[in-house]
């Protein structure tokens, strides 16, 4: 079978040697005789390698004592009310910022559970694209519990590369940045994502929390959700999906062995300039994101004529490159580059559109 590139925005790709690694030790994981899917959580060889796995993650973001770090289920949209009933009260104002399609729907989340979400600024179309507004346009709330953003908007491409500069304690949706280049994780109040484009399986989620916003939860949050509760029983309390753990911990490894975030991050912005710089370069293709506020996990392009679209996904499908099909509300194309993905599958795409452009342009 010749290689296939998946560009799928998730759940995602994950690196082939964590995969064969995982294939290799499924039926008898860590001398035990019995796959690591049927192991008991609270046995100490289970124990151990989720420590390490919360261990690396620690060591990969450089993460503070003073922050727990939870292994969740739910995915990223069980966050959505999971942080607003940990940490505000049902009469606290929260800012939002509505970067894009996620943004939106953890707003419409939160406003289930805190009578004042402020919706400070939003995505907005400008002659170099469409990017987030400006932050000297900001309406925050001056007595804001947290302010709350999605730095990377996996369906519309558009990230904001700077953390914003505000008052309130700030919560960012990372489900499709999460560990894609180096962060200062001190800035932040809660860091979240579900685990499915850069970390591991899907209905996994993880939760970086800072200690001292804890201790008032809304009375009527679930236990299972409860960030100090779960903190207390090392993300315990219920059995946790003891496999997307396991995935998770070997993918933390192989990260460390790719020179850690700095060496990712490098990667990472390679392989999307390479890509924008040919879609730009292009009259054939075009991106709509104003370059200043462009994604470097997902990068949506439209063909010049949408009606070639079936045709470059099929031909892009039986030249290896699969996943490629832009999220329903935005149409067109989108690749996604997750860690997982390699300089050269970056390059097949490119190869593969020159092509294309070639043949159909
Ligand atoms: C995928 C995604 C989610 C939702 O994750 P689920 O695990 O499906 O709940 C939330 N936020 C962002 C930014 C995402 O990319």
């Amino acid at each position: 079978m010749s290689q296939i590139f998946n560009f799928s925005a998730g759940p995602a790709m994950l690196p082939a040697e964590v995969m064969l690694q995982a294939q290799e030790e499924f039926l008898q994981w860590n001398g035990t005789g019995v796959s690591v899917m049927e192991f008991s959580h609270r046995d100490p060889a289970y124990v151990k390698m989720a420590q390490e796995a919360e261990q690396d993650l620690r060591t990969l973001l450089n993460v503070p004592d003073d922050y727990h770090v939870l292994f969740l289920q739910g995915g990223g949209r069980g966050q959505f009310s999971a942080v607003p009933q940990n940490i505000a009260a049902k009469t606290d104002t929260v800012d939002y910022l509505d970067c894009g399609t996620w943004s939106g729907y953890a707003i419409r989340e939160a406003q289930k559970y805190v009578s004042q979400v402020n919706v400070v600024g939003a995505a907005q179309q400008t002659e170099q694209g469409k990017r987030i507004q400006p932050a000297s346009e900001w309406q925050l709330s001056d007595n804001a519990r947290y302010f709350h953003y999605c730095p990377n908007e996996t369906v519309d491409g558009i990230a904001v590369h700077d953390i914003p500069d505000v008052n309130a304690p700030i919560v960012a949706d990372m489900s499709s940045n999460i560990l894609s280049e180096p962060l200062d994780v001190s800035r932040f109040g809660v860091i979240y994502a579900g685990a499915q484009k850069n970390i591991g399986p899907s209905g996994f989620a993880i939760a970086i929390v800072k200690q001292s916003l804890l201790g008032q939860p809304q009375p009527e949050v679930s236990s299972i959700m409860d960030y100090q509760l779960q903190a207390n029983d090392n993300s315990m309390y219920n059995t946790p999906n003891t496999f997307a753990w396991y995935l998770s911990g070997l993918v933390f490894k192989w990260l460390k062995r790719q020179g850690g975030l700095a060496g990712i991050g490098q990667l990472n912005h390679r392989k999307a300039s390479a890509l924008y710089d040919y879609v730009d370069a292009s009259d054939f293709y075009r991106n709509e994101v104003h370059p200043d506020y462009r994604s470097i996990m997902n990068v949506p392009f439209q063909l010049a004529d949408s009606e070639l679209d079936k045709i470059f996904l099929e031909q892009a499908k039986n030249a290896g490159l699969v996943g490629l099909k832009g999220h329903r509300f935005v149409g067109g194309m989108r690749a996604s580059l997750y860690n997982a993905m390699p300089y050269e599958g970056v390059e097949a795409l490119i190869d593969f559109m020159r092509e294309f452009e070639r043949t159909h342009g």
